[in-house]
């Protein structure tokens, strides 16, 4: 793992944040591809262990900056976790066209642009692992959330394809879809709204996840590094997204 360097998108906070602070943990270095191209030691993750790169994911020209500056830093690039993303809510019959393409643009698009900019530096690597968040929304309909579900079904799609197309380059490409993880994206709607109790009800288990399940997840793909394991969507809900 020394010396292995793994992107991480949307590093600046919640899963991203904690991601790239496990991985750190294990041994990696990490490259935290942030908006604001610095904080990742605010989140935890130690400086010697983390090289900050500017990148906004709906920007490809800021997307093939980040990945030639985190090779030129770190030395090569073995893997990347595309976990920035965004949610916005409406009903479906008042959804605009460009709220709908905003979600896509950062939930779907901008994971296939990230592949496609890492793919020839994996490579060059000899192989790597690209891990998509997903979520567990992928598979269920949901009221006024159908840009969300749309983009991240969509990421399972693109994960499935890439998996395929990529596995003779010793690339793999896994989808991790999480459950309800409480963080900025839906702190308030957990606190305030009655989705808590209903939830407590929902999830099999009584509770929604941490950030930190996620991210022993993702660290666990990359430092267990199994070569068969390619393609699938890799859901943690508690049991949520299954139960009657
Ligand atoms: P947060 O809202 O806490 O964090 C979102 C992160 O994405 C931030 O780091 C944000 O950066 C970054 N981001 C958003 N847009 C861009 C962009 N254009 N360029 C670069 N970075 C961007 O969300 P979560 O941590 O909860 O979500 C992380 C991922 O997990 C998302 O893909 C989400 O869909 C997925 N997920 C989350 C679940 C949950 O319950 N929380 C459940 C299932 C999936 P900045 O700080 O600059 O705003």
């Amino acid at each position: 793992m020394q010396g292995k360097t793994i992107a991480v998108t949307g590093a600046s906070r919640g899963i991203g944040a904690a991601i790239a602070l496990e991985l750190a943990q294990r041994g990696f270095t990490v490259a935290c591809l942030t908006r604001k191209g610095a904080g990742a030691e605010a989140a935890g993750v130690p400086a010697e262990r983390v090289i900050d790169v500017q990148c906004d994911v709906t920007d490809e020209a800021s997307v093939k900056r980040a990945f030639s500056e985190t090779v030129t830093r770190a030395g090569g690039l073995h893997g990347l976790v595309n976990n920035a993303g965004i949610h916005i809510d409406a009903p479906s019959h008042e959804m605009s066209t460009d709220t709908y393409e905003q979600v896509m643009a950062t939930n779907a698009t901008a994971v296939f642009a990230a592949c496609r900019e890492a793919y020839p530096h994996l490579v060059r690597a000899g192989g790597g692992v690209i891990v998509n968040i997903g979520s567990f929304f992928d598979r269920i309909g949901v009221k006024r959330n159908l840009a969300y579900c749309a983009s991240k079904a969509a990421v399972g799609a693109i994960t499935r394809c890439l998996a395929v197309e990529w596995a003779g380059k010793g690339v793999r490409v896994l989808d991790v879809a999480p459950g309800y993880i409480e963080t900025d994206l839906n702190r308030d709607t957990l606190a305030s709204g009655p989705l808590r109790d209903f939830l407590a009800k929902r999830i099999p288990g009584g509770r929604t996840g941490s950030t930190r399940d996620v991210a022993r997840l993702v660290a666990a793909i990359f430092s267990e590094d199994i070569p068969f394991l390619t393609g699938e969507t890799i859901y943690l809900d508690g049991g949520q997204g299954i139960a009657h």
